[in-house]
């Protein structure tokens, strides 16, 4: 230290109890979500019924009530699935089923769930053009952009999805045309809990669907990225093997 000295200030810091810390949160959160799921996917079954029963019903409030209901379940329901997946995930079991997938299809049906009249999604790939993923969990990683890209941009004029190849991987992205992010904070949006209004609670969430969706691609051998600019909107992407 100093010019002349020859001095050093060696900094020790126990990390131990942090990481005890860490690991009796996530066993609360394996043991307290899957606790929740047996009741919760009989709740969701019984609810499912009473929406098939709705019209009998006799009140115009009881519908809007058991739609409510069934909304409302239906969150909670991905929220309970987002965190035994990242519990999953954090412990490494995460076996993947690889096949052919057609990219162009795959676009197309991570937007089916959301009603396309109120957005404007735009899809660009070629219709040939395959990958060699787990379809299920690349799906997963779609819907989750595509979710996200609906939540925080809402005002977004278009939705583009777009998939290209690139040697030999294949490039899928998300583009948004939404308020962005600030650039400091795009180093940790993988990270698990991270969020970005996490003060403003404007918008709900766990933080977990991008690290859920950063270990799916890992798991693939690809990478995540994301560039965006506060006032033009976000673009998330991610590669994959072609088929
Ligand atoms: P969650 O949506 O549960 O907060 P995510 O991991 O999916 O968790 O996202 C992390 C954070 O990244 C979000 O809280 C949000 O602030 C930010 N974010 C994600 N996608 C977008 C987007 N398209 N535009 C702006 N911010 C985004």
């Amino acid at each position: 230290m100093g010019e002349n000295s020859s001095y050093v200030v060696v900094v020790f810091d126990n990390i131990t109890a942090k990481k005890e810390l860490e690991q009796r949160k996530d066993d609360f959160i394996s043991v307290a979500s899957h606790e929740l799921k047996t009741p919760v996917t009989s709740l969701k079954a019984s609810l499912q019924l009473l929406d098939r029963m709705k019209q009998q019903s006799t009140t115009p409030a009881m519908v809007r009530m058991i739609e409510q209901a069934n909304r409302s379940v239906e969150k909670v329901t991905l929220l309970i699935d987002s965190l035994l997946n990242a519990t999953r995930m954090s412990e490494g079991h995460l076996d993947l089923q690889l096949s052919s997938i057609n990219a162009l299809k795959l676009l197309k049906s991570a937007c089916a769930h959301i009603q396309t009249a109120d957005y404007n999604f735009i899809f660009e790939a070629d219709p040939e053009l395959r990958i060699y993923a787990d379809e299920n969990r690349i799906e997963q990683v779609l819907v989750n952009l595509v979710n996200n890209a609906v939540k925080y941009a809402a005002g977004s004029s278009a939705i583009h999805l777009k998939a290209s190849r690139e040697g030999d991987q294949v490039k899928i992205s998300v583009r948004d045309f939404g308020p962005g992010i600030e650039h400091e904070k795009l180093p940790h949006l993988f990270d698990r809990h991270y969020r970005v209004d996490f003060s403003g609670m404007q918008y709900s969430g766990l933080g977990l669907g991008l690290y859920i969706s950063a270990e799916i691609v890992k798991k693939h051998g690809g990478a995540i990225q994301v560039a965006s600019t506060v006032g033009s909107g976000s673009t998330f992407w991610f590669s994959l093997p072609a088929a």
